[in-house]
């Protein structure tokens, strides 16, 4: 188990190196990735994002939810507030889900499920939850749904066995 002695230690290391000085709240590369919570595919890592280049929401499956789309209204605010208008210049969205995703063994739990997409346990199978190059292009249309228009909203799926990610819907602006 890593203690908060570990976590200290390599805090330091990460101090020391200075990366975190004079970033922004606004993500530097102008991106927000929605991904999942499983250890292995933290965007940072496994997209090479360095400190300051995107807002990362991750929860269970990497899923846009209803509650996402609340999160991202949020933050929209938040940038505006502190940008003191809308962002300036092209924005994007990746929504990017994994093989080997637990919230496949949520099947057995359509109940929570259910909750979590805020449908009927009947609609679920549209959320294709078995499948993540079906669902990636679920959740697209989700966020194209709940985002302004102009901005760029794309879909990926990483391999957790070759490391690699697909870009399964490349960017695309959201119309108006
Ligand atoms: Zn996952």
């Amino acid at each position: 188990m890593i203690d908060t002695d570990e976590l200290a230690e390599r805090n330091a290391g990460f101090a020391g190196g200075g990366s975190f000085a004079g970033l922004r709240l606004m993500p530097s590369g102008g991106l927000t990735v929605v991904g999942c919570v499983d250890p292995r595919v933290d965007p940072s890592d496994v997209l090479g994002l360095r400190l300051g280049e995107a807002a990362v929401i991750r929860n269970v499956g990497g899923r846009v939810t209803p509650a996402t789309l609340r999160t991202l209204r949020m933050l929209s605010e938040v940038l505006r507030a502190r940008a003191g208008g809308p962002r300036p210049g092209d924005v994007h969205y990746a929504v990017l889900h994994h093989t080997d995703c637990g919230i496949t063994d949520l099947a057995a739990f359509p109940e929570l499920l259910a909750d979590y997409f805020e449908v009927p346990a009947a609609d679920l199978d549209a959320k294709a939850v078995a499948d993540p190059v079906a669902a990636v292009r679920v959740d697209v249309d989700m966020l194209g749904q709940g985002l302004p228009a102009g901005v760029f909203v794309s879909g990926l799926v990483y391999d957790v066995a070759t490391g690699l990610i697909d870009v399964v819907v490349p960017p695309a602006r959201v119309a108006a």
